[in-house]
């Protein structure tokens, strides 16, 4: 097998770069040519870009999908003692901002096929105290959001969507109701890091809401909890977009859909070429919302993934382990409440997961040396 010319990548952010470079190169020198780096009118311009394209009232840019799930914590009043309930299986953001604000963090495992939040283990564990559910849309794809909602609203609990790896995604509800990701629950937060689907060339976040007093809340509490010039009224962070990150994302952000089709293309293939093998199993797609594919995501079955892994490299083809360790194994979130096996699906998960190289500049040759490789290699 002939190796394709081009170096393999988990992520091709230079060739994307190429393909919209006149109009990238020419937003920052604009915004350096202003020195408006900060709150400059680029920041303003792509966040009413974003509101429209979700169909969303409030869009609060700032500085990271981390800051973006503490300020929508900070902002829905969320007190030391509160629970909040979250997956297993995800990045450590989520977990983290729960723990820095002093909240104590509920971990619930999640479906094996989807990935996403297991619903009936949300309902076993919620108390009194809880106040919020975190689902993660991971991967691309939706979290059941209709039956949170509903769990939501019978508990009374704020849902805040991370849709750091979803940005895009639409949801369907069964009256045919449609909705973007993030636009659905109490707020939802994301995160514009460069290989993120809509990724600037640095560190971005926002929240979304269509809530008109929780937006000017985080939009104070983004700014030193601050109403006018040089007032406080509640305690606040330093987070800002940079003028630069809103110039390149305005830009990229009119491309958000040729990129979710471009990574569907990918995923198409490696679905085909992998279909019914008994060693791998492909991501499912649900009905109810449309898969952006931040990761695609295999699921090994009796395969020593490491060797594999180990392979795949010598043969010019990156795999990553998104995520090799559970939270609730990770030596800052050990706690007396968690213990190994608590959460077996995530655990089987961790150890068994395989993700491919995804982006939006992948061809046919490269995609044919792939699949044939790892078909090649499982036998
Ligand atoms: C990337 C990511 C975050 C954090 O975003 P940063 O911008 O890196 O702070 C949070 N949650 C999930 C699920 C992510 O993938």
């Amino acid at each position: 097998m002939a190796t394709p010319a081009k170096k393999i990548q988990m992520v091709d952010l230079k060739s994307q770069y190429e393909k919209i470079k006149t109009e990238v190169d020419a937003a920052i020198a604009d915004v350096i040519n202003n020195t408006a780096f900060i709150n400059g009118p680029a920041v303003k311009e792509f966040q009413s870009a974003l509101e429209k394209y979700l169909h969303v009232k409030h869009v609060i840019p700032c500085a990271n999908g981390t800051d973006a799930l503490q300020i929508a914590m900070m902002a829905l009043g969320l007190k030391p003692g509160d629970e909040v309930i979250t997956a297993s299986f995800t990045y450590v953001a989520t977990a983290e901002v729960i723990g820095l604000l002093g909240l104590t963090p509920v971990l619930v495992d999640v479906y094996p096929d989807t990935f996403d939040i297991d619903i009936e283990a949300i309902e076993r564990n919620i108390t009194s105290k809880t106040k919020a559910i975190v689902p993660v849309h991971l991967f691309g794809q939706c979290a059941d959001m209709e039956r949170i909602m509903a769990l939501a609203k019978k508990h009374n609990l704020y849902v805040i969507e991370d849709v750091a790896q979803a940005i895009g995604a639409d949801y369907t509800f069964s009256n045919g109701t449609k909705q973007k990701a993030g636009t659905i629950g109490t707020i939802g937060s994301t995160s514009f890091f460069p290989s993120k689907n809509l990724g600037c060339y640095g560190d971005g976040g926002a929240l979304y809401t269509n809530d008109d007093d929780l937006a000017k809340k985080m939009r104070m509490i983004a700014h030193h909890g601050q109403s006018v010039q040089y007032v406080h009224d509640v305690l606040g962070v330093n987070s800002r977009l940079d003028t630069i990150q809103a110039a390149v994302l305005k830009v990229k952000l009119k491309h958000l859909d040729e990129y979710a089709a471009a990574r569907n293309k990918v995923a198409d293939y490696y679905d085909k070429a992998f279909a019914h093998h008994l060693k791998l199993k492909t991501p499912k797609r649900v009905k109810n919302s449309t898969h952006v594919f931040h990761q695609y995501t295999l699921q090994l079955v009796g395969v020593d993934r490491a060797k594999l892994r180990e392979q795949l490299a010598e043969r010019g083809i990156p795999a990553m382990i998104y995520y090799p360790i559970p939270l609730h194994m990770q030596k800052a979130y050990q706690s007396n409440r968690y213990k190994s096996g608590d959460f077996p699906v995530t655990e089987k998960l961790c150890a068994t997961v395989l993700s491919l190289p995804m982006h939006t500049e992948m061809d046919e040759e490269t995609l044919k040396y792939i699949t044939d490789t790892v078909l090649g290699l499982v036998n």
